[in-house]
């Protein structure tokens, strides 16, 4: 007589014959008090007495010996449960089936197999017990007194009722735990998903400060050669040309030594705004360096490169990019285009070629914009 119960404490010994372990030595006490009792209104002999020590007192306790150190230990105790039913059986059979001891000792072991294997486990515990019944009654001869004295009635009742009980508040113990896991599974993953989207928040903003400038906001120099070379092969496919615009602010060191770094970095950034402000979308802009800025002109050709860096030049020239008391500060920049591909192949040389051209219109005296096409 006993209740199928999980218990969450970690252990070496098998959860299931931990659980049976405790089940089995409370239920086969029970089960030997009452088979006891039958026993000393029937003035059994001392074979019969040693039988039952041995069944509900020394059995529980030899399985568990063997089945916490079986190498498969469910599997072991299943085949426990099966002979705990061949048990109860032969002792119905011995006991000459009296009535509710027969009952007890039947239904106690069907209903823990049955827990543990569902209908497989009613039928294997079932078998077990007419098989125990049967051998026990061919060796000791068949008799059927089914009227059980009425201290023997109340026992068995009361054992049952405790079976009952206990069962109950077994499964109620285990509900209200499985509960608070799932409670506290629910918690763990809600912290789990939590911080799952701080570190994508996270990495999205590694891979933004891997590609942008800080200071500017714009993309850095690190990304532009993915970028054109992406571009030049968009190019390349659809045949239209493509420009690059490399713009160096004019005597911008002397701006830092005038006004200050902080000033310089005002600039820098009003520099970042007004290009983001004047191209298209589509077009890409880059801090290139310092004081130096690149814009990618997809779909455009030298001529167009030129008009559009005209009017940047113009509002570079007439918009004060930074204000320090009634100061208002203006620069000038000068410019280098290069065109793919009509000068240039590839990224680098796309770059080189501008660069070059930049150097020139500095050379020229700054505050224009120059490219190395033959005029
Ligand atoms: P040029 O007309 O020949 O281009 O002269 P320039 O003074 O602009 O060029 P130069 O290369 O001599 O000086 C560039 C200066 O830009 C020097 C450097 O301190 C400054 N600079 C570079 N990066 C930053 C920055 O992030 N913030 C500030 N405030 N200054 C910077
Ligand atoms: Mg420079
Ligand atoms: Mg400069």
């Amino acid at each position: 007589m006993y209740a199928a119960a999980t218990d969450d404490k970690p252990s070496a010994v098998h959860w299931a014959v931990r659980m049976n372990h405790r089940n089995r030595t409370w239920g086969f006490l029970l089960l030997g008090l009452i088979c006891g009792l039958t026993l000393a209104q029937q003035s059994a002999d001392w074979l019969a007495w040693a039988c039952l020590l041995a069944t509900y007192l020394v059995y529980p306790q030899l399985v568990w010996q063997l089945s916490r150190h079986a190498s498969a230990p469910l599997q072991q105790e299943l085949r426990f449960m099966q002979l705990d039913a061949f048990l109860c059986g032969a002792w119905s059979a011995a006991l000459h089936f009296p009535l509710w001891v027969t009952f007890t000792l039947f239904i106690s072991v069907l209903m823990n197999l049955t827990l543990f294997r569902g209908l497989r486990g009613l039928a294997q515990s079932a078998a077990a017990w007419v098989l125990g019944a049967v051998l026990t009654g061919l060796a000791v001869g068949w008799r059927f007194s089914p009227d059980t004295p009425a201290v023997v009635t109340w026992s068995t009742l009361s054992a049952i009722s405790a079976f009952l009980l206990i069962t109950a508040l077994d499964n109620y113990q285990r509900s209200m735990r499985l509960h608070q896991i799932r409670q506290k599974l629910k918690a763990q993953e809600q912290h789990l998903h939590q911080q799952l989207e701080e570190i994508g928040a996270l990495q999205e903003q590694l891979q933004t400060q891997a590609l942008r400038d800080a200071l500017t906001g714009l993309y850095n120099r690190h990304h532009l050669h993915t970028i054109l070379t992406r571009e030049i092969e968009r190019s390349r496919r659809s045949g239209q040309p493509l420009s690059v615009v490399l713009i160096d602010v004019d005597h911008f060191k002397a701006i830092n030594d005038q006004w200050g770094h902080l000033v310089g970095d005002e600039v820098l950034r009003g520099i970042a705004l007004l290009l983001k402000a004047q191209t298209r979308l589509g077009d890409w802009c880059f801090r290139f360096g310092g004081e130096e800025f690149l814009i990618v002109l997809p779909d455009t050709d030298a001529l167009s490169a030129r008009h559009k860096s005209e009017k940047l030049l113009e509002s570079i020239r007439s918009a004060p990019m930074a204000c320090t008391g009634d100061t208002d500060i203006s620069i000038t920049a000068s410019m280098g285009l290069a065109t793919y591909p009509t000068t240039c192949t590839n990224a680098d040389s796309l770059i080189g070629n501008a660069d070059k051209a930049l150097y020139q219109a500095k050379r020229l005296g700054r505050n224009r914009i120059q490219d190395l096409l033959p005029h």
